[in-house]
C-alpha cells in the first residue's frame, strides 16, 4: 500500500480497494462494499462505536450488581425454548474462567446463531444475583472473536459498527491489517495549525482510534479525525463560495444617502430594531460590493424580516435595478404584495394598493414616480400603479423595466420571465426551494449576477448553517432582538379525550366571543393531500355542527388557488371566526386577530412545522393559546411535544429538533455527498466545527487555488468525490 514514490496519503488510500486488505477479500469485500466501505480509506474511517476495556477487566464475580456493566466470557451453552406460539426464551451460559453467568433474551431467536458455543462475547447490561446465580436479562451482546485472539485479550477492545456478512472478528482483524499496513500516512494539515489547535498527529490518531492502548487515548484521536473531516468539508465550502461568489461578477449597487431606503425607514410606523438595522447594514455592505450577495437571513417568525427584504429591493431600485421577492405559496405571495404595498404607501413612496387607480396622480404631486410594485403568480397579475393589468401586459412591463419590485411564487423563475435589470432577488422560506431553483434565479441577471438573499423563519442551528449552508453568509436576528410587544403563547399538550376537546372548544368559544379568531389545524397525512383534504372537510363539518353560532371556514391544498385566496381574505377580514385548515397555512400568514390554535394529531408533525404553525399566532392582541392534541406513540413524538410546551424560541427548538432527529436525517435531505459525516457529530463537535471553518476559510482566502497546499486539495478532491470535482477545474 505504498505509492510509487513512497509517499502514502489518504487520497492514495482512497483509491485502493478494500479487497487488497488481508482477510477482507472475496465475499467479505463484497459485503463491505454493500455497506459503503469500498476503499482502504473508507475502512480507516469505519471507527469503533464503542470500546470494551479489558486491560483492567475485573472478573464477573466482582462486577457491581444493578449497574450498567460490560463483562466478557465464553459461551458454554445456548438454547432456545419455545414457551408459547409468540414467546421464545433464549438462555445462555457464559463462563469467564472462574464464574458462570446466565443470560436470558426473549424472542431474540437470532442469538443462537450469533453466539454459538465457544464464542467470546461481551455482554452489557445489569447483573442481578438470583438464587446465588449471576443473571443478565436481555443484555446487549457483542461478539468479540475466537477466544485468545490477541486483539481482544488483555487490552482495550474496539467494537466496530457491524457489517452484514463480515463477522466482528474478521472485521477487527481486517481493520488492524489495514491500519498496520497504511501507517504512517501524510498529514495535509500544516504543522503550525496542528500545534495551534493542539491536534494529535494523524497517523497516531488513526492507530489510537481503532486500537487504543488506553481509553484516554480515544478522545483526542477521535477529535483529530473529526477535525479532518470537518476541515475537508469547510475547505470545499470555502472553495465553492470563492467560485460562486467572490470570483463572479455581480452588481455594485450604490447606497444612496437620502435614497429610497432612508425614505422607507423614516416612514415606518415604528423605529427599526437594532437587529433590523444591523442586518440591513450587512445586506447593503454586500450589495455595494462588485460580487453577488449570497446571504441567508435567519429570523424567527415575527422577527421583522419583511422590512429587511424591502430595504434590499429598494437599495437596488435606487440605482434603477429591479427586485424580485419570491414566496413558496400563492397565498404568501399575495400577503407579501399587500404588506410591501402597505409599507411603501405608509412611507409615501407609492399609493396604497386599494387606491391604485390613483397612481399617476400621486406620482405627479409627491414624487417623480412612485415605486412600482407588482404581483405575478400562477393566477394573479396585479400592480400598485394601475387599476387593472393583464398578465401579458405585466410580463411586458417587467421586461421593459417599468416595474421596480415583483412579488411572486416559483412561477417568477419557472416561466421564463425576463427582467430588464434584475438587481436583487429575495427568496422567502428557502427550505421549500430547491438548490436548482436558487441557481436558475441567479441566471436571470442579464449583465451580471443579481444579489441573492434567502430568508427563513425556520431557524437553523448555527452548526447546521455552517455545514449545510456553509457557502452562504449568514445574518441572524436572535430571540431577544425581535420587535417588542409580542404576546406570550400558552402551549398545552392534550390527549385525545372528550374532556380535552371540551377544553379547547370552550377556549375557542371564549376567544371568539371576545372578537378573536381561531385556527384548527387538521392532521398531516403524509403523501396524500387527498386524504388530508378529506379529513379537513370532515372536521369542518363536525365543528360546524358543534359550534353552530360561528362562521367556520375551510382551507386545504386541494382547493383551487382563487378559492384559497378568498377564504384567506375572508379570515383575515374577520368574516370567519374559525378556520379549519391543513398545513397550507404553515408558512408566514399573518392573521392579527387570531389567538387560538388547535393542532390535531400534533404528534404527526415535525418540530419545525409545529413551530411554524404556532407562529401564525402571537402577532396581534394575545394572550395566545396553542393546543397540541395527540396521543403520542413514540418517545420522539413525546419529546417534540414536550419541547413545544417548554419553549417558543425557534432557535432553541431547532437545536432540540437536531438533537431528537440526529444529524443523519437532517443531512439526508440535502447535499448528501458533501455533508456525509462519518466521524464528526456536529452536535458534539461544535467547537471543532467552528475551528475547522475558521481555518478552512482563512486558508482558502490566502491560497484560493490551494497552490501551496496540494495535499489539502488532493485529499478534499479524493474523499469528497464527484460532488466537489467542479471546484478544482480551473
Ligand atoms: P417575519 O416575516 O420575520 O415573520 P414580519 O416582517 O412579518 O416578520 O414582522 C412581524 C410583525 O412585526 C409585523 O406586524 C411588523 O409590522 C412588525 N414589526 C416589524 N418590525 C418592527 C419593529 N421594528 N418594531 C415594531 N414592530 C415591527
Ligand atoms: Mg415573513
Amino acid at each position: 500500500m505504498t505509492e510509487p514514490n513512497g509517499e502514502r496519503t489518504l487520497a492514495y488510500l482512497s483509491t485502493i480497494p478494500v479487497s487488497r486488505v488481508k482477510g477482507l477479500t472475496g465475499k467479505r469485500a463484497t459485503a463491505l462494499a454493500a455497506a459503503g466501505i469500498e476503499s482502504v480509506s473508507d475502512l480507516l474511517f469505519h471507527v469503533p462505536r464503542r470500546y470494551i476495556d479489558r486491560s483492567t477487566t475485573a472478573p464477573m464475580e466482582d462486577a457491581p450488581l444493578g449497574e450498567e456493566v460490560t463483562v466478557v466470557g465464553t459461551v458454554q451453552k445456548i438454547s432456545t425454548r419455545r414457551v408459547r406460539r409468540n414467546l421464545a426464551i433464549i438462555n445462555a451460559t457464559i463462563f469467564d474462567g472462574e464464574t458462570y453467568l446466565f443470560a436470558t433474551w426473549f424472542n431474540q431467536t437470532f442469538r443462537e446463531r450469533q453466539l454459538p458455543e465457544g464464542t467470546e462475547v461481551a455482554l452489557s447490561g445489569k447483573i442481578e444475583r438470583k438464587q446465588g446465580r449471576l443473571q443478565m436479562k436481555s443484555p446487549e451482546a457483542d461478539v468479540l472473536d475466537r477466544p485468545g485472539e490477541s486483539l481482544i485479550t488483555g487490552r482495550v477492545v474496539p467494537v466496530h459498527p457491524g457489517v452484514k456478512g463480515v463477522s466482528p472478528g474478521f472485521l477487527r482483524r481486517g481493520i488492524h491489517n489495514a491500519v498496520t499496513r497504511s501507517l504512517p500516512v501524510g498529514d495535509p494539515v500544516p504543522g503550525e495549525m496542528r500545534e495551534r489547535l493542539k491536534l494529535m498527529d494523524r497517523s497516531a490518531a488513526l492507530e489510537a482510534v481503532h486500537f487504543p492502548e488506553a481509553m484516554d487515548d480515544v478522545g483526542p484521536a477521535r477529535d483529530r479525525l473529526a477535525f479532518d473531516e470537518l476541515f475537508r468539508l469547510e475547505v470545499a465550502l470555502a472553495l465553492q463560495k470563492r467560485r460562486q461568489i467572490d470570483d463572479a461578477i455581480g452588481i455594485a449597487h450604490v447606497r444612496e444617502t437620502g435614497g429610497l431606503v432612508s425614505q422607507l425607514v423614516s416612514g415606518l410606523p415604528f423605529p427599526l430594531t437594532a437587529a433590523q438595522e444591523r442586518v440591513i447594514g450587512e445586506v447593503q455592505d454586500d450589495m455595494v460590493r462588485p460580487h453577488p450577495m449570497h446571504r441567508l437571513l435567519l429570523g424567527d417568525v415575527g422577527s421583522g424580516k419583511t422590512v429587511v427584504a424591502v430595504a434590499a429591493v429598494l437599495t437596488a431600485a435606487d440605482g434603477g435595478y429591479q427586485g424580485a421577492v419570491m414566496a413558496p405559496t400563492e397565498v404568501l405571495a399575495v400577503q407579501h404584495f399587500l404588506s410591501i404595498g402597505a409599507l411603501l404607501a405608509g412611507a409615501g413612496m407609492a399609493p396604497p394598493i386599494e387606491a391604485k387607480g390613483m397612481g399617476s396622480l400621486f406620482s405627479q404631486t409627491e414624487h417623480e414616480r412612485p415605486v412600482r410594485l407588482a404581483l405575478l403568480t400562477g393566477s394573479n397579475a396585479e400592480v400598485n400603479y394601475r387599476e387593472a393589468i393583464t398578465r401579458s401586459e405585466l410580463v411586458e412591463e417587467i421586461a421593459d423595466g417599468s416595474v421596480d419590485i415583483v412579488v411572486g411564487t416559483h412561477a417568477l423563475i419557472q416561466e421564463g420571465l425576463d427582467f430588464k435589470r434584475l438587481g436583487v432577488a429575495v427568496v422567502d422560506e428557502q427550505h421549500r426551494f430547491g438548490v436548482h431553483q436558487r441557481v436558475e434565479l441567479r441566471a436571470k441577471g442579464a449583465e451580471a449576477e443579481p444579489d441573492l438573499m434567502i430568508m427563513t423563519a425556520t431557524p437553523i442551528p448555527r452548526t447546521l448553517s455552517m455545514t449545510l449552508y456553509g457557502d452562504l453568509d449568514v445574518s441572524s436576528i436572535a430571540r431577544d432582538e425581535m420587535p417588542p410587544g409580542r404576546p406570550e403563547v400558552e402551549t398545552v399538550a392534550l390527549t385525545k379525550t372528550p374532556a380535552a376537546e371540551r377544553l379547547w372548544l370552550d377556549r375557542i368559544t371564549t376567544e371568539v366571543a371576545a372578537g378573536h379568531q381561531a385556527f384548527v389545524v387538521c392532521p398531516l397525512v403524509e403523501d396524500s393531500p387527498k386524504i388530508e383534504a378529506a379529513s379537513a372537510t370532515a372536521e369542518h363539518a363536525r365543528l360546524v355542527a358543534l359550534l353552530p353560532d360561528m362562521e367556520i371556514g375551510l382551507l386545504h391544498g386541494q382547493m383551487v388557488p382563487a378559492d384559497k385566496a378568498s377564504v384567506m381574505a375572508a379570515f383575515r377580514d374577520q368574516e370567519l371566526d374559525v378556520l379549519v385548515a391543513t398545513t397550507v397555512i404553515e408558512v408566514g400568514i399573518d392573521i392579527p386577530h387570531s389567538t387560538v390554535m388547535v393542532i390535531e394529531d400534533a404528534d404527526r408533525f415535525g418540530l419545525s412545522q409545529l413551530h411554524q404553525l404556532r407562529g401564525r399566532l402571537s402577532r396581534g392582541i394575545g394572550p395566545n393559546y396553542c393546543f397540541l392534541v395527540a396521543d403520542p406513540t413514540t418517545t420522539e413524538s413525546e419529546d417534540r411535544l414536550a419541547a413545544m410546551v417548554a419553549s417558543d424560541d425557534g432557535f432553541v427548538l431547532a437545536e432540540e429538533d437536531l438533537r431528537i432527529r440526529g444529524q443523519g436525517t437532517v443531512f439526508g435531505a440535502r447535499q448528501a455527498g458533501v455533508a456525509d459525516l462519518r466521524i464528526a457529530d456536529i452536535l458534539r463537535d461544535t467547537q471543532l466545527l467552528i475551528d475547522a471553518r475558521r481555518e478552512a476559510f482563512a486558508l482558502v482566502a490566502d491560497d484560493p487555488d490551494l497552490i501551496d497546499h496540494p495535499e489539502v486539495a488532493d485529499e478534499v478532491r479524493a474523499l469528497l468525490g464527484d460532488a466537489v470535482a467542479w471546484l478544482f477545474v480551473s
